[in-house]
């Protein structure tokens, strides 16, 4: 375990961090930054939160971030010619740098604000898409990907003729490889696909996609919401064209979300949406626009939301991906360990002695049960999972199921948790059991 002699997180606040202490187990480390995760549930029970991949909690530096913002800066971004205006830019900015640096991005050109990872996608699509793709051209995703990985293809697919294609799984619940090579050829031109799954949970090897897509001509787009929040992502190493991430589930506030692309991506790209910000010169017919990023970021931006990412990604940064991965690999291992020795239980995807590296979740069905009814029990002990489709419903169609539970953990999770979810689990499936 490496040591951090980081201060705190946010330099707007001058309260201290428990950051400065030094522990290997991050969720003592962490816990008291997150006031939600100290509150009681029903029947006096504590609350435990096992629904990170749906969204992460806000740690008080990231809500103090926001609140100095609206305190002290409020002004709109980019039109100033006043101080408050001059600051909120900065803030505003200074996140863009911020998020660059954390994904490993060249410049913060290349960094464009969003609403959500949904919304980086459909200016893909849409901008990118619509300017490159004709009848016959191929976009290849895999079946595990997303809603959001998915619906904005298909509306592409519906306005220019170009295909769809779906690289398929292993056995073991990975991306099978060998079947994505066969479905490349001279026809493809984007690649799209999520770098963990938020369902099956396994780590897909970005470089080897990239290799073959480019080999082939074709470029391409990492979904990275499941994977910045666990591991060191860096858009040079992963060698992808486009890749796009969500705030609220990286600490950060929700209404905010980027997408990064190759600064020679984006110049080429036409705007996604019209409107103030995104100009340089107006006429009554006709318009220039805006150097980059501001091109693609048309009306007011969510500036404090934008503020508060980057304070996340600071918190998340003066803990150190490494060592977040580190610790919920335990936490991980801990989680399958418990859910394989419940009789009837089967997780979805590859197991840690599989995939050392896969996601800190588990979305698991249980014989002849309703996942609804597993998760409506738990919540009523106070344990908050995900029941449903979890926004991959062609993936539960492939397994011929209709939902799933899903479990997933976060580095504030701490192992008297995993063992009591998996305790209350248990019980939950005798009651089921006899009442059924
Ligand atoms: C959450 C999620 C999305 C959608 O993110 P939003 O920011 O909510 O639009 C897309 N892909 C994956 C893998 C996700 O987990």
């Amino acid at each position: 375990m490496t040591t951090t002699t980081s201060t705190a997180a946010v330099t707007t606040t001058a309260s201290p961090t428990s950051l400065e202490v030094v522990a290997p187990d991050l969720a003592a480390l962490t816990r008291p930054d997150f006031p939600l995760l100290a509150q009681t549930a029903c029947l006096g029970q504590p609350l435990i939160y096992l629904d990170y991949a749906a969204t992460s909690q806000k740690p008080r530096q990231v809500l103090a971030a926001l609140q100095h913002y609206y305190d002290h800066d409020n002004a709109n971004v980019h039109r100033g010619a006043h101080q408050l205006s001059a600051r909120a830019t900065e803030g505003f900015e200074a996140a863009r740098s911020k998020t660059a640096t954390f994904i490993g991005a060249a410049n913060a050109r290349e960094i464009v604000f969003t609403r959500n990872a949904s919304e980086a996608i459909n200016l893909v699509a849409r901008s990118w898409g619509e300017a490159n793709l004709g009848p016959g051209d191929e976009v290849l995703l895999t079946v595990m990907e997303h809603h959001s990985n998915l619906v904005p293809w298909q509306l592409l697919a519906a306005r220019t003729g170009c295909v769809l294609r779906h690289a398929g799984l292993t056995e073991s619940g990975e991306l099978d490889l060998e079947d994505l090579r066969g479905q490349i050829s001279e026809r493809t031109k984007l690649v799209s696909l999520v770098q963990v799954s938020n369902t099956l949970g396994c780590l897909n090897p970005i470089e080897q996609v990239v290799a073959l897509a480019h080999a082939a001509g074709a470029l391409v787009l990492v979904d990275a919401c499941q994977s910045l929040p666990h591991l060191v992502v860096n858009v040079a190493q992963l060698g992808c064209d486009f890749l796009v991430g969500s705030s609220h589930k990286l600490c950060g506030p929700t209404g905010m979300g980027f997408l990064w692309a190759r600064e020679a991506l984006l110049e080429a790209m036409p705007p996604f949406l019209g409107g103030g910000e995104m100009i340089q010169d107006v006429y009554l017919d006709h318009s220039s626009w805006a150097e980059l990023p501001h091109k693609f970021e048309a009306g007011t931006p969510a500036i404090g939301e934008a503020i508060g990412m980057g304070a996340a990604l600071d918190y998340l940064s003066a803990i150190g991906l490494e060592r977040i991965h580190a610790w919920e690999q335990l936490l991980t291992r801990q989680l399958f360990a418990r859910l394989q020795a419940i009789e009837g239980v089967r997780i979805l995807g590859p197991t840690p002695e599989q995939q050392p590296d896969r996601g800190a979740l588990a979305a698991f069905t249980v014989d002849g049960l309703h996942a609804n009814d597993i998760a409506a029990l738990l919540d009523s002990a106070g344990i908050c999972i995900r029941s449903g489709h979890h926004c991959t419903q062609p993936l539960h169609r492939l397994y011929g199921l209709p939902g799933s539970a899903r479990a997933s953990l976060g580095f504030t999770t701490t192992p008297e948790e995993i063992d009591r979810f998996a305790e209350e689990l248990e019980g939950t499936i005798t009651f089921l059991r006899e009442h059924s």
